[in-house]
């Protein structure tokens, strides 16, 4: 059964919904991602979790037992921050086995966890060390390490990226997956790095204004966007959307007929939405010999792939395509794609229709 479940959480400051009721079951093992804008409820629904925060409805359950007013640390659960919380006077080793001392684990065990977790993150060689001693990306592998040294049932991260430069991000990413791998913990993970939520995720919750947007798995969030939001918050650039009138099963914007699949023709009709928001990848852009028209005003090589900016009569639309482009800024060019690749929203409910 589930070892976390998260059933209908709501937050209220005051008058204000913060969280305006939250589902979700997390499985054993499961590494879920909590993503969404700054300000969208991710630390509050996080500290929830952890016990730091009490829901104003609603409940939590871990491994089926409801925790919602029990104190964090009858909660079984580990917590990492974007602010490691080292302590500065304590070493290396005493800072991973404080928690375990702090719960009168004997000394033996103590020591056999931090040897464990030292090996684990590949930090034996700090061990004597003050965190003042310790360079970013070694302070946030020390905080993980803390959290490891308890073997908890659940780990909860806020952000503990945030702090690092870009090449460590990367690496320390690369490590917390390979951490899950190992110890298998069922993990809440807060972010709102999109690329972080794709690559770290079994499965992502999309947040919006204290609600779920979407939940499922990376591929389904990036393939199916069950909403316009999502599609424009994950993908980078962002999708390309253009808003055309609906007649007859066909989509038209300024006098221009968007491709439709007979699928997405039967949808439309089903939908009866008098506007579409028709929503297309940078990477389903290619450019041909005919298609949408339209001049290239920017070209952005990143060295594998270029993004180029089209204005078109439907509107400026980036294209992401592999090596270079054979066009210049100011040249006329054609914008083709496959419809089946289109994604189409409600225009007034933003709702995906197909
Ligand atoms: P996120 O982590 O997604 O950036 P937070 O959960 O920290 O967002 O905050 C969600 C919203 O709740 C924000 O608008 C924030 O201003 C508000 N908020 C957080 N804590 C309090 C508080 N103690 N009193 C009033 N509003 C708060
Ligand atoms: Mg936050």
């Amino acid at each position: 059964m589930g070892a976390l479940s998260i059933r209908n959480v709501r937050r209220n400051y005051g008058p204000i919904q913060i969280l305006k009721g939250i589902d979700i079951e997390v499985e054993a093992g499961e590494f879920l991602i909590l993503v969404g804008p700054s300000g969208c409820g991710k630390s509050t629904l996080l500290n929830i979790i952890a016990g730091l925060d009490v829901p104003s409805d609603g409940s939590i359950h871990i491994a089926e037992r409801d925790v919602t007013y029990a104190l964090p640390k009858d909660r079984d659960i580990a917590m990492v921050f974007q602010s490691y919380a080292l302590y500065p006077n304590m070493n290396v080793a005493q800072n991973i086995s404080f928690g375990l001392e702090m719960r009168n684990v004997p000394k033996p065990e103590r020591e056999a966890a931090v040897k464990r977790v030292a090996t684990t993150l590949q930090i034996e060689h700090l061990l004597d060390r003050k965190p003042g001693q310790l360079s970013g990306g070694q302070r946030q592998r020390v905080a993980m390490g803390r959290a490891l040294a308890r073997n908890p049932r659940l780990f909860l991260f806020d952000e503990p990226l945030s702090n690092l430069d870009a090449k460590l991000r990367v690496e320390m990413r690369a490590e917390i997956k390979r951490l899950h791998k190992i110890a298998q913990v069922t993990t809440v993970y807060v972010t709102h790095d999109q690329v972080e939520a794709m690559t770290l995720g079994d499965r992502i919750a999309v947040m919006r204004e204290g609600a779920v947007e979407q939940l499922g798995t990376p591929d389904d969030i990036y393939s199916r966007p069950a909403t316009r939001f999502v599609a424009e918050f994950i993908g980078s650039p962002a999708m390309n959307m253009v808003v055309g009138q609906c007649a007859a099963d066909a989509i038209t914007a300024k006098g221009i007929d968007l491709a439709l699949t007979p699928a997405q023709r039967s949808a439309l009709h089903a939908a009866n939405a008098p506007e579409i928001t028709y929503g297309l990848r940078p990477e389903s852009l290619a450019f041909g010999d005919a298609g949408l028209p339209g001049t290239v005003t920017m070209l952005e090589p990143t060295g594998p792939e270029t993004y180029a900016l089209v204005d078109t009569p439907v509107g400026h639309m980036i294209a992401r395509v592999p090596g270079k482009v054979p066009h210049a800024v100011g040249e006329r060019v054609f914008l083709r794609w496959s419809a089946e690749d289109a994604h189409l929203f409600d225009a007034k409910t933003e709702r995906r229709v197909a």
